[in-house]
């Protein structure tokens, strides 16, 4: 005897060259942030429910940077889901550089090129589908299910996600599911902090020839950059759940983000993005400015972070420093029902046992930890994030897209 569980994996069987198409479409449509502009895109998915009879809403506070909000409740209490996904994108960058244009879609083999292929339409489509579906089959699950669909993510922007986190309570719930990028290996269960950061170094300045007059502010500058370099002394607290979940999976955080990242995944690092300063080589200059990324690991605050910042500026005179972004470490509980569920149906289907890990970067599931709910993040690879030649593959966005759904329907099924 079939169950429902079997009769939605068969249907979801059914639709795999709906979703390739869908999926192509929405990356035939550039939505490139900035300037972030979504709304053709959001035809696309307005349509796709629309033609399925499925209500939904949109909020746009921002011209041009639309987001859906779409929900059912199923006939009995139970749990509130969320399933979120962006539309914008990075830029396509140099052209140049790409194999095939970004907004073409092309397909080579089993991967499909073009900006926004892994971050993240596959997974913004896979979760529309999973909504879709799980729709259609409500009256057998209990709960109620919310799907947004957000513009503004690249950027850290508020219009998107944020806007609809502060004022539209509907779209919190128990537990959220995102379908940004990870790869099948490995599923996020949270991110570090970011703590952006300018300084200003401040001399008179003198004639290159008179630097008994003004100290240099550029070579104040590198003293204070090598000083700096102490933050990345700050580490998560040992034995705390996180740090063992962790430290258990390192194997999986180097193969996800590449050899090293196990070392530093749990420690504050420093990356001093821009430096500027001097006019000429024959003038002490009156000023350089720099700006430095943070990134704290999940158990060390910011406030921890800046308190020995502004130790180590104040030992310099000449410098101020002001903070431009301030995103805190945000984690869910590794052995939430989401994260058994996911790790399940994953293993079903393919055979591959994702392992909790967290982002070294950030997006949108931080904003639901924040409001105290469970957050995790299940996607394809990051195959050319952010550079020329973004990719998915056929069978991990398939992948993707049948563990979403199966997942939601196990979590609503209860
Ligand atoms: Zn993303």
């Amino acid at each position: 005897m079939t169950t429902i569980k079997d009769q939605l994996l068969l249907r979801l069987l059914e639709r795999e060259s709906e979703m390739l198409e869908f999926l192509r479409r929405l990356l035939q449509v550039p939505t490139p942030n900035p300037p972030g502009d979504t709304t053709a895109a959001m035809v696309l998915v307005s349509q796709f429910l629309s033609q399925r009879g499925i209500p939904h809403e949109i909020v746009e506070p921002n011209q041009g940077m639309p987001n859906l909000i779409a929900e059912f409740s199923c006939g009995r209490d139970g749990p509130r889901l969320i399933l979120n996904g962006h539309l914008d994108v990075f830029p396509a960058g140099d052209l140049d550089k790409w194999s095939h244009d970004p907004w073409a879609a092309v397909q080579v083999g089993d991967c499909i090129y073009g900006r926004g292929a892994c971050d993240m339409k596959s997974g913004t489509t896979a979760l529309l589908f999973a909504f879709a579906e799980l729709h259609a089959i409500r009256k057998h699950l209990r709960g109620s299910l919310v799907l947004t669909v957000v513009s503004d993510e690249e950027t850290f922007g508020p219009w998107g996600a944020r806007y609809l986190v502060e004022h539209r309570k509907e779209v919190l719930g128990d537990c959220l599911l995102s379908g940004e990028p990870t790869s099948p290996y490995a599923l996020r269960f949270g991110e570090k902090g970011r703590l952006w950061v300018r300084i200003r170094v401040l001399t008179p300045g003198a004639h290159g020839a008179y630097v008994h007059l003004s100290r240099n502010p550029i070579a104040l500058a590198a003293d204070l950059i090598a000083r700096l370099r102490s933050l990345e002394e700050i580490r998560s607290p040992v034995n705390t759940p996180v740090a063992l979940a962790l430290q258990n999976n390192a194997a999986t955080i180097d193969k996800a983000y590449g050899h090293g990242a196990s070392d530093i995944i749990l420690s504050t690092t420093l990356n001093v993005g821009t430096i500027k300063g001097g006019v000429k080589i024959n003038m002490v200059p009156t000023e350089c400015e720099f700006e430095v990324d943070i990134r704290t690991p999940p158990g060390v605050p910011h406030l921890q972070v800046m308190e020995r910042l502004r130790e180590i500026v104040e030992i310099f005179p000449e410098a101020e420093f002001e903070v431009l972004h301030a995103d805190a470490a945000s984690t869910s509980p590794a052995d939430h029902p989401m994260v058994r569920a996911l790790i399940q149906n994953a293993k079903q289907l393919s055979n591959v046992k994702p392992k909790p890990i967290i982002a070294l970067g950030g997006c949108d599931a931080r904003l639901w930890r924040y409001a105290g709910i469970p957050a995790f993040v299940y996607g394809p690879s990051p195959t050319g994030m952010g550079t020329a030649d973004e990719f998915v593959r056929v069978d991990e966005f398939l992948h993707v897209a049948k563990t979403q759904t199966l997942a939601a329907f196990d979590y609503l099924s209860g």
